[in-house]
C-alpha cells in the first residue's frame, strides 16, 4: 500500500531533498501535498516535475503569481495557513515531512499531531519552543516523531531497541561552522558570504546563520532534551570538524553508540521515510580508510556565546526558549537584511532573555503570545541600538 504523504516547506533544502527521494520511491508513496512560501517560480518548477495532487502557497502575493500561471489540471491550489491546516486533516495523507523554517512550523506541527499524522520533523524550532507541551500532546495521540534533522536521526538510531533508563547521556557533535578557527576579533569583521559559506553543508539561509553562530546547535540540545526526554544535565556538544559521526549515545554501562555517515542530508530523510526498515540506497557510500582521522574538541563558548544562551535557556525552562528561539529568529532576519551585525546576534539574544517576561507554566497558547512580543521587542532593540 503506499503511503500518502505531504511535504510542507517543499521549495526549502529539506524540503526538495525529500521530494527527490519521495520521487525515488513511486511504489512506496503519493505525493498528496506540497507547500512553499514565497518562491512561487521553483514552487511551479516542483508542481510539473512532481504532480502533488494539492498545492498550498502561504504567501499572498506569490499565490496570486502562481494562480495566474498553468499548473497541470490534476493539482489543486490553496492559499494560506489556514488551508493547510485543514488540507492536513485529510484521510489520504498519512504521513507529513514538516520542513518548514522558524516558528512557521509550530501551528502545522501541533495539527498534525491533533489529527494523528506520523511526523517527519526537520523544524527544530517549533520543539524548541514547545516542545514541552507537544511531546505529551503526541503522546496522547499515539503519534511517533522522526526526527530529519542529522544528530537527532543518530540518536534515534543509536536509541533503537534500547531502554530510556540505560541512557546516560547523549552527545551531540557540531561541525563548528565557518567560523570554527577564527578568533573573536576576526568573526566581527567577517561578511554575509562567509556566514553563509558552511564548510560541510549546503542548506537554506536561516541555519546556515544559525550554523556560523552555533545557535543551530544551541536549537538542537534543546530539541533533543524533549525528543529524547533528557534531563539537561545529560546533553553534551563536541566540535567534530569532519562531520562524519553525527551523534552520539552513551549508557549505563559505558558503552557508547554512534552514528556514522557522509554528511548528506538525504540519508537522514530516507531513514525517516523508510522507518522501521532500512532500505538500499544510492546515497550510502562511506569508507573509513578514506577518512582515517576523525578529531574531536571542546566548544569555545565564550566565542560562541549563543551555545551558552541556548543551554541558560534549556535550564531556565518555560517560555525561556521561545524567547530565545524568536529574538535569534529576529536576528538571523535583520542580519540577513543587513540592518544587524552578525557578531550582535548574541547580545539581542541575551537581552531579550533578560527583559522579556518569564513564565514558569506555558501552556500552548504562551508560545504564541511570547513570540509576538519577543519579536516586536527584538525588533525595537535593533532599531534603538544599531
Ligand atoms: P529553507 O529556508 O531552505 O526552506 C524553508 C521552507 O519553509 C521553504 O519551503 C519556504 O517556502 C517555507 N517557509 C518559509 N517561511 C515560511 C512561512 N512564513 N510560512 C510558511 N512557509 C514558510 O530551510 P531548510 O534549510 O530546508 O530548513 C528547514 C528546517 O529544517 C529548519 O527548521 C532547519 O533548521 C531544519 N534543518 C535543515 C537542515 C538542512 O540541511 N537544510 C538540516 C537539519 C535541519
Ligand atoms: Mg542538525
Amino acid at each position: 500500500m503506499k503511503k500518502g504523504i505531504a511535504i510542507l516547506g517543499a521549495t526549502g533544502s529539506i524540503g526538495t531533498q525529500a521530494l527527490e527521494i519521495v520521487a525515488a520511491f513511486p511504489n512506496d508513496f503519493s505525493l498528496e501535498l506540497i507547500s512553499g512560501h514565497s518562491n512561487a517560480k521553483l514552487l511551479l518548477k516542483l508542481i510539473n516535475l512532481y504532480q502533488p495532487k494539492q498545492v498550498v502557497i502561504t504567501d499572498s502575493e506569490a499565490f496570486s503569481q502562481l494562480s495566474k500561471s498553468s499548473i497541470p489540471t490534476q493539482t489543486k491550489l490553496f492559499f494560506g495557513e489556514k488551508q493547510m491546516l485543514e488540507l492536513i486533516k485529510k484521510e489520504s495523507i498519512k504521513m507529513i515531512i514538516n520542513a518548514l523554517v522558524g516558528i512557521s512550523g509550530l501551528n502545522p506541527l501541533i495539527q498534525s499531531l491533533k489529527v494523528k499524522k506520523q511526523v517527519l520533523l526537520a523544524n527544530k524550532e517549533s520543539i524548541v519552543i514547545a516542545g514541552e507541551q507537544l511531546i505529551p500532546l503526541a503522546e496522547e495521540n499515539g503519534v511517533q516523531i522522526i526526527p530529519i534533522d542529522s544528530e537527532h536521526s543518530a540518536i534515534f538510531q543509536c536509541l533503537v531497541g534500547e531502554q530510556q533508563s540505560t541512557v546516560s547521556k547523549v552527545i551531540l557533535t557540531a561541525s563548528g561552522g565557518p567560523f570554527l578557527n577564527f578568533r573573536k576579533e576576526q568573526i566581527k569583521n567577517s561578511e554575509m558570504k562567509e556566514v553563509l559559506n558552511h564548510p560541510i553543508w549546503n542548506m537554506g539561509q536561516k541555519i546556515s546563520v544559525d550554523s556560523a553562530s552555533l545557535m543551530n546547535k544551541g536549537l538542537e540540545v534543546i530539541e533533543a532534551r524533549w525528543l529524547f526526554k533528557l534531563q539537561p544535565n545529560q546533553i553534551e556538544v563536541l566540535i567534530h570538524p569532519q562531520s562524519f559521526i553525527h551523534s552520539l549515545v552513551q549508557f549505563t554501562d559505558g558503552s557508547i553508540k554512534a552514528q556514522m555517515s557522509l554528511p548528506d542530508m538525504h540519508i537522514a530523510i530516507n531513514y525517516a521515510l523508510h522507518y522501521p526498515h532500512r532500505n538500499t540506497s544510492k546515497y550510502a557510500n562511506f569508507s573509513l580508510t578514506d577518512f582515517p582521522t576523525l578529531t574531536f574538541q571542546q566548544v569555545d563558548r565564550e566565542k560562541f556565546r549563543n551555545l551558552a544562551l541556548a543551554f541558560k535557556a534549556m535550564e531556565k525552562g518555560g517560555n525561556m526558549p521561545a524567547i530565545l528561539n524568536a529574538a535569534n529568529e529576529i536576528g538571523v532576519k535583520a542580519f540577513l537584511a543587513k540592518k544587524w551585525p552578525f557578531y550582535r546576534i548574541p547580545e539581542l539574544v541575551e537581552e531579550m532573555m533578560q527583559t522579556q517576561t518569564f513564565i514558569s507554566s506555558p501552556v500552548i497558547e504562551t508560545y504564541f503570545e511570547t513570540t509576538e512580543k519577543c519579536f516586536e521587542s527584538s525588533e525595537a532593540y535593533i532599531r534603538k541600538h544599531l
